[in-house]
């Protein structure tokens, strides 16, 4: 009997979703054991292997997240917050591990997860890079080294079909920055100027964001200060970054405990 880890995908259509039948396909160890879309979608019925352009592997693109989620030992989802949000509780009753990487969660979708992460394993990450787990390390860091004399700002750029702003993984960011000034990022946020906004408030953490053509994902962090500047920038030229960190991450849930884990607990950037 094969010991390969099996593996479900949710919105497998998707531009994400279609990089993960690749990968697991290609990665030793696991096996995409069935894959979704939103009841109704077009494509319903083809082979995921076709879809992916990897050739036929004999599993049909379902609507029935409930059966794939059954059968599977993981499932990636990259879809929208409403949908992972009620797949995180499918998998809770079906012992299922979840890497959840949809953005722009609200606190009731956030707290499900949350919930279902007393029982499974769960993997949650705005951004499943290796260098943007690094980045947030180091805005952490800087962030507690510079102190208050320097203004923060995140500046984000991402292709014209993102829905959601600014990025989950430049929230992240002001998260970490926040984290290593030790406050909290909803009293020090600022997403939006626009008009007479008078001067900029001392200690606040700023966000910009740019929207256009088919760029995959730009983040930088400034520490501006008088006479001088540190950025760090990452920029990802390729979606196979999540793809790779998504599969890592499904594959590392294999012999772990129920709880909520983050892309730093998987790369080993923490105990
Ligand atoms: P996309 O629109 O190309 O794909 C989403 C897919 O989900 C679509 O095919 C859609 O039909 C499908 N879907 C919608 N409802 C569904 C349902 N009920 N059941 C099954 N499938 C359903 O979007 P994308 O670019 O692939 O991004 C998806 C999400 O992942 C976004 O929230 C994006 O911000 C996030 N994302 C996260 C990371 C990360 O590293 N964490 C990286 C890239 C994108």
């Amino acid at each position: 009997m094969s010991t390969d880890m099996k593996i479900g995908v949710v919105g497998a259509a998707g531009r994400m979703g279609r990089m993960f039948i690749r990968q697991v396909n290609e990665t030793d160890g696991c096996v995409v054991s069935g894959a979704v879309e939103a009841p109704g979608h077009a494509l319903i019925g083809q082979d995921i292997g076709v879809l992916a352009s990897v050739g036929e592997i004999g599993v049909a693109l379902g609507d029935d997240a409930g059966t794939m989620i059954e059968i599977a030992d993981a499932i990636i989802d990259f879809t929208a917050p409403a949908v992972t949000a009620s797949n995180a509780m499918i998998c809770k009753e079906a012992g299922t591990a979840l890497i959840a990487g949809t953005t722009g969660l609200n606190d009731d979708q956030n707290a499900a997860i949350l919930k279902a992460s007393k029982s499974v394993p769960i993997v949650s990450a705005p951004n499943m890079s290796v260098g943007i787990t690094l980045l947030l390390g180091l805005t952490e860091q800087v962030a507690g080294l510079l102190g208050p004399e320097f203004d923060i700002e995140i500046v984000e750029m991402h292709h014209r079909h993102k829905v959601d702003s600014p990025s989950g993984t430049a929230i992240g960011l002001g998260e970490a920055a926040a984290a290593g000034r030790q406050v909290a990022l909803r009293n020090v946020k600022q997403a939006v100027r626009d008009g007479h906004t008078g001067a900029r408030k001392k200690g606040e953490i700023g966000f910009a964001t740019l929207r256009g053509g088919d760029v995959v994902g730009d983040h930088t962090v400034v520490f501006a200060g008088e006479g001088e500047r540190i950025e760090l920038t990452h920029k990802a030229a390729s979606r196979v970054i999540f793809a790779g960190g998504a599969v890592r991450a499904a594959l590392w849930t294999r012999d772990k405990a129920p709880g909520f884990y983050s892309m730093k607990a998987v790369l080993g950037f923490e105990d």
